[in-house]
């Protein structure tokens, strides 16, 4: 799971959703003015990360526990895997 910021330019607000890949949409509702709200980099994916880190980790084979350590390793597995890179 991935924390999205969407940006308001009607009341100049951020709305934050936390979903897939998958599920992430262009537009959202504004949390603060109901207004249409676009997904925007995060500034705050580290804050996160530790969560979907750990989510990648679990779901290798238990023999090769280790592989992911750092960025740099999710770096190279998730291109390895084709998955599409963020922030
Ligand atoms: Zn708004």
């Amino acid at each position: 799971m991935i924390l999205y910021e969407h940006y308001c330019a009607q009341c100049d607000g951020i709305t934050e959703e936390v979903c897939s890949m998958d599920e992430r949409k262009q537009f959202i509702m504004c949390d603060h003015c109901g207004g249409s709200a676009e997904r925007i980099i995060s500034s705050q994916i580290e804050r996160v990360e530790p969560t979907w880190l750990n989510d990648a980790k679990r779901q290798l084979q238990p023999d090769s526990r280790g592989y992911i350590n750092d960025r740099n390793d999710l770096n190279a597995h998730m291109k390895k895997e084709g998955i599409e890179q963020i922030g």
